[in-house]
């Protein structure tokens, strides 16, 4: 799945166990964003997965993804577009509706940022089951957009996220669930 192992940047990821609830292994990237060298080691090793895909975008799902796309569109001399839960952007949006352990919830991207046959790549910090983006994989197949790949720092292992995204996945980091 990665084919870069960059193993010094596990230790900057602080485990804190039951948050936000009994039995979740969270895993805090706080830690590594406050080191300097964990950082600049990350946003690079996340860019050097993107750059094969030569997407015409950046796509970045709320809200980690955010920190982790913007210095990789900067590096990489792209553009990046937010992906956001509903009711955070301005003006006409595009929404996709997906389910959840209970409920559902709603993803949402500017529609004049769409640009109908452009191929992009996803970036966030984390993927557990791979729900969340998924959905936005399927937002933007919706509205014709094309998703080369997602890139991710951490991927938790045995969840099916890859399996669940129908488009290939990299991450630095395979940690347990
Ligand atoms: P999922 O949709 O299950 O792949 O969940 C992905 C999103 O939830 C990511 O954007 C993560 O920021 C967050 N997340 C899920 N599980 C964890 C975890 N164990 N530690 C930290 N963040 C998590």
């Amino acid at each position: 799945m990665t084919a870069h192992h960059v193993p010094d940047l596990r230790r900057h990821i602080r485990v804190v166990p039951d948050f936000p609830k009994p039995g979740i292994q969270f895993y805090d990237i706080s830690t590594l964003l406050a080191h300097a060298g964990a950082w600049r080691t990350a946003v690079a090793a996340m860019a050097r997965e993107v750059e094969p895909f030569v997407p015409d975008t950046l796509v970045a799902i709320e809200s980690r993804g955010f920190i982790f796309a913007a210095p990789i569109a900067v590096e990489l001399g792209l553009g990046m577009v937010m992906v956001r839960k509903r009711g955070k952007l301005p003006g006409n949006v595009h929404s996709f509706s997906y389910e959840l352990e209970y409920g559902n919830d709603v993803v949402e991207v500017s529609a004049d940022l769409i640009v109908p046959g452009q191929k992009v790549v996803i970036v966030d910090d984390l993927m557990a089951t791979g729900g969340t983006c998924k959905a936005s994989v399927d937002l933007l197949e919706q509205v014709g957009v094309e998703t080369l790949g997602c890139v991710f720092l951490m991927e938790l292992a045995g969840l099916g996220g890859a399996e669940r995204m129908g488009v290939p996945c990299r991450s630095i980091l395979q940690l347990p669930a």
